[in-house]
């Protein structure tokens, strides 16, 4: 169920018809729009009284969202999502792509750092790295843990890229919630709906990465449980699924994001380096991705690829990254949109454990 409200509602109207949906055993959530805000309602104790609502100052009308996803959905916010970076430039979604770049893992802080240093002078605004790795095999490198995110803190004071981290479970969600300016949620644990839940209740924009084998909707259903519980930064991401083609480690389904964004307010990204699993294939689904019209890329650059303790067939060269980056501007360009040179920070970041 969703109230309308209507153009000139005011923030008393607004916040007394959020106080009766709560008294009605639900949740409101409201939608600021440009014309009107929009207030969502969720909860599972069966359905909402429409009456009750209508009747309510400054309601407009109140409409039944029949698709299953409400919060994600266009129906309930017609204007993109847009996460912003206070103190920085960097936004994921509008007319910028934001570039995200970085090892697979943080392995040392010479590593993280020689990497870092590559990307923000390519024009990264992002810097990715591993510090809690999902392995396939219990024996594989798992990470350093918080010593990576210690690292990736000291990247952020010197550089100035916001940094994107993995939250494998709970524990680690409250670690990198201190840390990192953006939760990532990997594609093993799309459907860890306690995860989920729990990310939905920090406010730092959530990267949501799509399950290997994972339809539009259940994409969709998942960025709805971290929505659901009040966080509205949700970023999608398209990283491959698992088809019958093995020329490529997945699939990369470069068809999911139109079709996001003709349901989803969401922003959505791509990975072409998960998404293809090797490297001289990168750059090419990289055009692509910018080209079918994604909001940004995630891309695995490695300063020594060969020595990399996990993904290193699919991590780029610093220098084939810069030539990403000249390609993925000259397509942008072609859709009225930017490839921003750099990240520029205005204030410095919010205090990090070791910032302080
Ligand atoms: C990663 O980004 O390194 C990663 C493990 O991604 P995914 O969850 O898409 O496999
Ligand atoms: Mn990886």
């Amino acid at each position: 169920m969703l109230v309308v409200m209507k153009p000139h509602a005011t923030a008393e109207e607004i916040q007394s018809v959020c106080d009766h949906i709560e008294r009605l055993g639900f949740r409101p959530h409201p939608m600021p729009g440009a014309q009107r805000t929009a207030i969502g309602i969720t909860g599972n104790q069966g359905s909402v009284e429409a009456a009750s609502l209508e009747e309510l100052s400054g309601v407009a009308e109140v409409i039944a969202v029949s698709k299953p996803y409400k919060l994600v959905s266009r129906d309930v916010q017609a204007e993109d999502t847009i996460p912003r970076f206070p103190g920085t430039n960097a936004t994921i979604g509008g007319s910028d792509l934001a570039m995200i770049a970085g090892p697979c893992s943080v392995e040392t802080r010479d590593q993280a750092f020689a990497a870092a240093e590559q990307v923000a002078a390519a024009g990264a605004q992002f810097f990715r790295g591993g510090a809690y790795k999902p392995r396939t095999s219990p024996y594989a490198f798992q990470g350093l843990g918080e010593r990576a995110l210690h690292i990736m803190a000291e990247i952020r004071d010197r550089f100035g890229l916001r940094i994107v981290t993995e939250a494998i479970d709970n524990d680690a969600l409250e670690l990198v919630d201190q840390y990192a300016d953006v939760i990532q949620i990997g594609a093993r644990n799309m459907q860890n709906y306690s995860l989920l839940k729990a990310a939905g209740r920090k406010r730092k924009p959530v990267l949501l990465k799509r399950g290997l084998a994972a339809t539009l909707e259940e994409f969709l259903m998942a960025a709805e449980y971290i929505m659901s519980e009040g966080n509205y930064q949700v970023i999608l991401c398209e990283r491959g699924i698992r088809t019958f083609a093995d020329h490529c480690r997945n699939t990369l389904d470069l068809s999911i994001v139109p079709a996001v964004q003709s349901l989803s307010h969401l922003p959505i990204i791509v990975d072409p380096s998960h998404g293809t699993g090797k490297r001289n294939k990168v750059i090419p689904l990289a055009r692509a991705a910018v080209a079918v019209g994604a909001d940004g890329l995630i891309v695995e650059v490695h300063h020594a690829p060969d020595q990399a303790l996990s993904d290193g067939a699919q991590s780029i060269y610093p220098k084939q990254f810069v030539e990403l980056m000249r390609q993925a501007s000259q397509i942008a360009a072609i859709l009225d949109r930017n490839v921003p040179p750099g990240i520029e920070v205005t204030e410095p970041a919010g205090a990090s454990p070791i910032a302080r």
